[in-house]
C-alpha cells in the first residue's frame, strides 16, 4: 500500500476534458466498486480504458484502472450521480492500457453474473505477478511499478546463402556436422551446444568464413528448448476422417457467421478432436485471428504442447500452474507483445490478452476444473460463450463425454441467443478400434474366496500383457477417496475437531491429516498398536483402503523383474518435470505397467497399450455430489480410452461390486444413453441442471448463533421477494425461484468457523443474481460473518 501523500497541487485544477470510471487497486470490498474521477485536458490524449492512474483516495495516493470513459459523467457505467464540483481529478496516467474495452465490459458481466466485485474479476485480466507499487522518483515524478523479468535473448545459428554451397574439409567432423544441423533452419545456440557438446569454436570459426551468422532475438521462459527445435522441422497436417471434416465444416460455418455460435465436437476418445482443433486453428491464423485453447490442467502435459507447438511452432504460448512466476510473466509477454498468436492453457488462459481472438477451444468441456473455486466464482464454459458472443467467434466444445449442461443445450438448439450444433465423431481413425470392456464382479471373487486386489480376469490380462511384450495403465482412483482409520469394534472414524470432516491417515508419517484445516496427530495404528479409538478404547483402530504404494508393492511380487513398474500420484510427482521423467520411462520401456491414481487418465497417447484395468471403480460412483456419476462415467470412458490407440486391439477390465450401475453399464457396452437418459431422470426428478440453475450462499463466522442468524436473513428475504413476484415468474412461464435450507453444511465446522449454506434452485434463462445481489445488499455486513455466493455451484 502506498504510504507517502503527494503534496496537495499548487495550481488550480486543470479543466476537465471527460470523466473516467476507475476501479482503484486496493483490495478492500468496500472500494471494490469503480469511482469517478476527471480527465484533465493534459492527459486526455493518454487516458484509454484499461490505463493505469494514480488518483487520490481521500488523503492517500492509489493506483487504479480506467474500465470507463465518457464526456459526462452521468453517462458513466455503473457510477451513481454524483455532483461534478466534488469530483477529483486524475493525477498522472502510469501504464499504457492494460486491458480492452471489451474485457472491461467482460469484467461487468462476470462481476453481475457471479455476483462478484469489479475489481475481483478485473484482476483476472491484468499481468501475472500481483499489484502493481506506486512509487514517487527522487525527481518527484509518480511511477508505478510492475513485477517484471528482464528479457533474455537466444541467439539463432543460421547458414548464409554462401554457407549451403560450403562443404568442409573431410577431416572437419565438427563442421560438417554443424552445417547438417542447420540444413532445415536456423538453431540456438543452446540447443546446439546440448546436442553436440559445445560448438561454440565451430560456430565462430564458420562465422568468420561467411558460412554462418549468428541473430540474437528475444527468447521467451516457459517454451523448453524441445520444443523450440521440433518446431523446426513441422508435421504435416494429416488427411481428415469424415466425423473430422463434417466436425471441420460446422466450426468454419460458425466462423463466418459470426454470431458466437457454439460447436460441441462429441467424440469417443482417440477419434481425432486434436486434430480438428488443430485445422480450426491453422484456419484462424490464416484470417490473421489468434486462437485460444483451454485444456483440463491434469491434461496439459508435454504431451499436449508438444501437438500444439510442432503444428505451429513459437508462436505458441502456454499457461499451466507449474509455470515459475519468470516464465509466467515471459508467457504473458509473448501474447501481449503479439509474439504469440495462440494459446494453450489452463482456466485462466481465457484472460491472457490475445489480439483479436478468432476462435476459443474447450477441450474436456464437462471437467470440474473449468470452474473456479475462489471468487469470482465463474465456469470457464460460461465465460467463453459470452467472450465469444461478443468477439463474434465460434466456441468449440470437445468431449468424449459431454457435460449434462452442454447436451442440453445442444438438444434445444440454443441458449442465450447463441446457435449450439452437436457434432458426433464416433469412430477412430485408421485401423484403431475401441477397446473391448469386461467387468470384474468383485462379490464373485470375494464369495469365492479370493482376498487379493487383483481379480482372476485382471490378472489374467497382466500376464498376457508381459507375454506379449506390451504395456498396460492400472487406475487407482482416489477422487474424494483416501485412506483413513476406523475402529474394527465399533465403527468409529476420527475426525478433526476443528472441522468434524473425516482424518486422512498417512502411512509413511505415522499421521492422521485433516485437509480441511491442515492439522495433523501422530499414530500407531493396529497391528503396532499404541493409539486407541477415540470413542471406546479399543486396539483395533485400523487402516481402509489401499494406497498406490500397496498395489505397487503387489504387483512388484507378481510381475517378472524386467517389467518396468512406474507409479504416478501425488507423492511420485511432486519435483518439477517429475510426471514428464515418469512417462518418458513409461514410453522408452519394452514391457511396463503405469499403475496411477486419476491423473493418468486422460490425454495419455500411448499406441503400446493394450490393457487397461480400473483397480475399484466404486470409489467414484459413491459420492454424494449430484454430479458423481457424470465424474465417474468421464472417468472410466477416459481411462478406457487409453487402451488400443494403436494397431493391436485394446482391452479393459473394470474391477467393482456394483456391476448393475448404470454407468458402468454404459462403459460396458459402449452405449453412453443407458447412463445419460437415466442421469437426466433422475436430475429432472429432483430439480438439479440442467433443469435449473443452482446457487449456493455459503456464510461462515466463529460464532455460530452469528452465522446462522444472517443466513436466516438472507433466506427470509428471498423467499420473501420470490413469493412477491411470484404472479410474474408464472405470467412469464417460468417456475418460481426456489429457496433451500438454511441448512449446516457437510463440513459444519472449518477452521474454527461455523458453516451455513442456503441453496437457490433458478428457473433457466432467467437473472438470478441480480436478486441475489439486492439481498445481500439489503442485508449488509455483520462484522465477523463472511458471505460468498456460488453461481451455478459445483461442489455443494
Ligand atoms: P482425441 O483428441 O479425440 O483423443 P486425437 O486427436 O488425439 O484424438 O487422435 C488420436 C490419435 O489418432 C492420434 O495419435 C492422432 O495423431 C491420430 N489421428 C487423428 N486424426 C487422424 C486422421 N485423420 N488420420 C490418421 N490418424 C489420425
Ligand atoms: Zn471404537
Ligand atoms: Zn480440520
Amino acid at each position: 500500500e502506498p504510504e507517502e501523500t503527494p503534496a496537495k497541487p499548487e495550481f488550480a485544477p486543470e479543466p476537465v476534458a471527460a470523466y473516467a470510471s476507475v476501479v482503484l487497486d486496493i483490495p478492500t470490498r468496500a472500494l471494490s466498486e469503480p469511482f469517478a474521477y476527471g480527465i484533465p485536458r493534459s492527459i486526455a490524449n493518454e487516458a484509454q480504458i484499461g490505463s493505469t492512474v494514480l488518483v487520490h483516495f481521500g488523503n492517500r495516493a492509489a493506483a487504479g484502472y480506467i474500465v470507463d470513459i465518457a464526456p459526462e459523467l452521468g453517462d458513466l457505467q455503473g457510477i451513481n450521480a454524483l455532483d461534478p464540483a466534488r469530483i477529483k481529478a486524475i493525477e498522472a496516467i502510469l501504464s499504457k492500457p492494460l486491458f480492452t474495452a471489451e474485457a472491461a465490459r467482460i469484467a461487468r458481466w462476470m462481476s453481475r453474473e457471479y455476483v462478484a466485485t469489479l475489481s475481483e474479476c478485473l484482476r483476472l485480466f491484468l499481468p501475472p505477478g500481483g499489484s502493481p507499487r506506486v512509487v514517487k522518483g527522487d525527481d518527484g515524478v509518480w511511477a508505478v511499478e510492475r513485477p517484471a523479468v528482464k528479457p533474455i535473448q537466444n541467439r539463432w545459428v543460421m547458414l548464409t546463402p554462401e554457407g549451403f554451397d560450403y562443404t568442409p574439409p573431410k577431416t572437419a567432423v565438427r563442421q560438417r556436422q554443424l552445417i547438417e544441423a542447420l540444413q532445415c533452419g536456423p538453431v540456438t545456440t543452446r540447443d546446439l551446444n546440448l546436442l553436440y557438446n559445445s560448438m561454440s569454436a565451430t560456430i565462430k570459426a564458420l562465422e568468420k568464413r561467411g558460412v554462418v551468422v549468428v541473430e540474437e532475438r528475444r527468447a521467451w521462459r516457459g517454451c523448453s528448448e524441445q520444443t523450440t527445435l521440433s518446431s523446426a522441422t513441422g508435421k504435416a497436417p494429416v488427411a481428415l476422417t469424415n466425423g473430422q471434416k463434417q466436425a471441420l465444416a460446422q466450426i468454419e460455418r460458425a466462423r463466418l457467421d459470426a454470431h458466437g455460435d457454439v460447436v460441441l465436437v462429441d467424440g469417443v476418445t482417440g477419434s481425432g478432436k486434436t486434430e480438428v482443433y488443430l485445422s480450426a486453428i491453422e484456419r484462424v491464423l490464416a484470417a490473421g485471428r489468434s486462437a485460444c485453447v483451454l485444456v483440463p490442467e491434469i491434461s496439459l502435459t508435454a504431451q499436449t504442447v508438444g501437438r500444439f507447438r510442432s503444428r505451429f511452432g513459437e508462436t505458441v504460448a502456454v499457461f499451466h500452474s507449474r509455470l515459475s512466476a519468470g516464465e509466467r510473466l515471459d508467457q504473458w509477454d509473448m501474447v501481449a507483445s503479439g509474439a504469440a498468436r495462440v494459446v494453450v492453457g489452463a482456466r485462466s488462459a481465457l484472460f491472457c490478452p490475445l489480439d483479436d481472438p478468432g476462435l476459443i477451444i474447450i477441450d474436456e468441456e464437462h471437467e470440474t476444473s473449468y470452474k473456479q473455486g475462489s471468487s469470482p466464482r465463474y465456469h470457464a464454459r460460461e465465460v467463453a460463450a459470452e467472450m465469444a458472443r461478443r468477439y463474434r467467434c465460434p466456441l468449440v466444445l470437445g468431449s468424449a463425454t459431454p457435460s449434462a449442461e452442454a447436451l442440453d443445450r445442444c438438444r434445444r438448439g440454443t441458449y442465450n441467443g447463441a446457435t449450439w450444433t452437436r457434432v458426433e465423431m464416433p469412430e477412430r481413425p485408421g485401423h484403431a478400434v475401441l477397446p473391448t470392456v469386461r467387468i470384474a464382479d468383485l462379490r464373485r471373487e470375494f464369495s469365492h474366496g479370493s482376498r487379493s486386489m487383483f481379480s482372476k480376469p485382471l490378472m489374467e490380462g497382466l500376464e498376457r500383457v508381459v507375454e506379449r511384450r506390451e504395456k498396460a495403465v492400472l487406475l487407482h482412483n482416489r477422487r474424494g477417496f483416501a485412506p483413513f482409520l476406523m475402529c474394527r469394534e465399533c465403527g468409529c472414524v476420527p475426525t478433526c475437531n476443528h472441522c468434524s470432516t473425516a482424518l486422512t491417515y498417512h502411512e509413511r508419517t505415522h499421521t492422521l491429516q485433516c485437509h480441511t484445516c491442515g492439522s495433523s496427530w501422530r499414530v500407531q495404528p493396529y497391528p503396532a498398536p499404541t493409539s486407541r479409538c477415540p470413542k471406546c478404547g479399543s486396539r483395533y483402530l485400523a487402516k481402509m483402503g489401499l494406497g498406490t504404494q500397496q498395489i505397487e508393492d503387489a504387483l512388484h511380487q507378481m510381475l517378472p523383474e524386467d517389467v518396468a513398474i512406474i507409479r504416478m500420484d501425488a507423492d511420485s510427482t511432486r519435483g518439477k518435470d517429475a510426471h514428464k521423467k515418469l512417462l518418458e520411462r513409461f514410453d522408452a520401456a519394452d514391457c511396463a505397467v503405469l499403475l496411477g491414481t486419476q491423473m493418468i487418465a486422460k490425454g495419455l497417447d500411448f499406441p503400446e497399450v493394450t490393457l487397461v484395468g480400473v483397480v475399484n471403480a466404486d470409489f467414484a460412483l459413491k459420492l454424494p455430489d449430484f454430479r458423481a456419476g457424470e465424474r465417474a462415467y468421464d472417468l472410466l470412458e477416459q481411462v478406457a480410452g487409453r487402451a488400443g490407440r494403436g494397431d493391436r486391439p485394446g482391452e479393459v477390465i473394470i474391477q467393482t461390486y456394483l456391476p448393475e450401475d448404470p454407468v458402468i453399464r454404459a462403459v460396458a457396452e459402449h452405449d453412453r444413453s443407458i447412463f445419460t437418459d437415466y442421469d437426466l431422470d433422475q436430475r429432472r426428478d429432483a430439480l438439479y441442471p440442467p433443469f435449473v440453475r443452482l446457487v449456493n450462499i455459503l456464510v461462515w463466522s466463529t460464532k455460530a448463533d452469528d452465522a446462522q442468524d444472517y443466513i436466516g436473513r438472507i433466506a427470509k428475504l428471498l423467499k420473501r421477494r420470490w413469493h412477491a413476484a411470484a404472479p410474474d415468474f408464472l405470467r412469464a412461464g417460468r417456475a418460481v425461484p426456489q429457496v433451500l435450507g438454511p441448512a449446516s453444511c457437510v463440513i459444519e465446522r472449518a477452521k474454527d468457523r461455523y458453516r451455513f449454506h442456503l441453496l437457490v434452485k433458478s428457473p433457466v434463462g432467467y437473472h438470478v443474481s441480480d436478486d441475489i445481489d439486492a439481498c445481500l445488499k439489503e442485508v449488509g455486513s455483520v462484522r465477523g460473518v463472511s458471505v460468498s455466493v456460488d453461481v451455478d455451484a459445483y461442489d455443494l
